[in-house]
């Protein structure tokens, strides 16, 4: 199982100097963005940075606290906190309609709120079904709600929107996540191939990102339980994540992904859907790591 832990990734102290060092093009300029999961990590990431190009964004998360002063510091012209579980049909349907009341329309709606799930260990005779259905629930009940209302509203104001969902390397790789959560990465990819097709003639494209680790509170979660030692630091995370799936060298971060969701979701990607991006420096690419 030594391997089990390396798809999930993302620390955030480099975050700031990341989006600052950005290209602020104001690719989205006059866009209007949700981003679900948007109070920490992967989400937090591209709301700076969807933010730096021009976008307005609603930050829409389960973490009040997080949310709102990450929207206060953008300020709220620009940055909105918006509670949702994304669970909750009401609460999906009510985002996307607040999205629509604040700013009049919606462009792009993100779905990255994830969960990694309580089961540690890769073991299909002991699979927990609670925490299955758990993960299945938030990962994959929770990105189709968000395409559901989503491409409602856009079709409705005859917008051709972009839907990105953050999957993982595990939407592709077996033997690397705990077993619910390789299920509902691989079920965010045939949610995203089915929806690219079905939404086309509206002009709406809809693509994944597949991370592989990034050290962010998530993935931090998963080394205290797995590893049992609540001490284990960011930094030994990050060490563990470079040694066994990094091939490049450099050290995957939240912004790396936020950076492939501004490609996707401006112009730079206008002729991209169904698309599996997979960002992991080669890691899925090659049997090296794996041995
Ligand atoms: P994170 O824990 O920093 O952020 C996830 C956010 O989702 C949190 O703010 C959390 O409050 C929110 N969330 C969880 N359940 C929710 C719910 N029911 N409703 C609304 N919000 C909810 O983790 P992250 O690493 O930034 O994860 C973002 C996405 O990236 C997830 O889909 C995750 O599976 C995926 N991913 C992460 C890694 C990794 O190594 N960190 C790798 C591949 C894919």
């Amino acid at each position: 199982h030594r391997l089990t832990p390396v798809i999930l990734s993302g620390f955030c102290v480099p975050l700031r100097r990341s989006c600052d060092m950005a290209n602020s093009s104001n690719r989205l300029e006059g866009k209007v963005a949700i981003i679900t999961g948007g109070a920490s990590g992967i989400g937090e990431a591209s709301v700076r940075l969807f933010v730096d190009n021009g976008a307005r964004v609603i930050i829409a998360d389960v973490q009040v606290e997080k949310g709102t002063s990450l929207a206060s510091e953008l300020g709220k012209h620009v940055a909105i906190f918006k509670h949702c579980d994304v669970t909750l049909e009401t609460d999906v349907e009510a985002l996307v309609a607040f999205a629509i009341e604040q700013w009049g329309k919606l462009d792009i709606m993100f779905n990255n709120a994830g969960i990694l799930g309580k089961t540690v260990v890769e073991d299909v005779q002991g699979l927990n079904m609670q925490d299955l259905r758990r993960v299945l629930e938030v990962n994959v009940h929770g990105m189709a709600l968000g395409m559901k209302y989503a491409s409602r509203a856009m079709v409705d104001k005859g917008t051709k929107g972009v839907i990105l969902c953050t999957a993982s390397v595990a939407s592709v790789l077996g033997g690397l996540a705990p077993i619910p959560y390789t299920v509902s990465k691989h079920a965010i990819l045939g949610l995203v191939r089915a929806a690219s097709s079905d939404l086309g003639k509206h002009g709406i494209r809809v693509n994944c990102i597949s991370p592989s680790g990034v050290v962010t509170p998530l993935l931090m979660d998963y080394f205290h339980d797995g590893f049992g030692d609540p001490n284990y630091t960011p930094k030994q995370a990050q060490n563990f994540v470079d040694t066994h799936a990094n091939l490049t060298g450099h050290s995957l971060s939240p912004m790396d992904i936020a950076r492939a969701a501004l490609y996707l979701a401006s112009e730079d990607g206008a002729f991209v859907s169904g698309l599996n991006l997979i960002i992991d420096g080669g890691f899925s690419a090659s049997n090296h790591s794996l041995n």
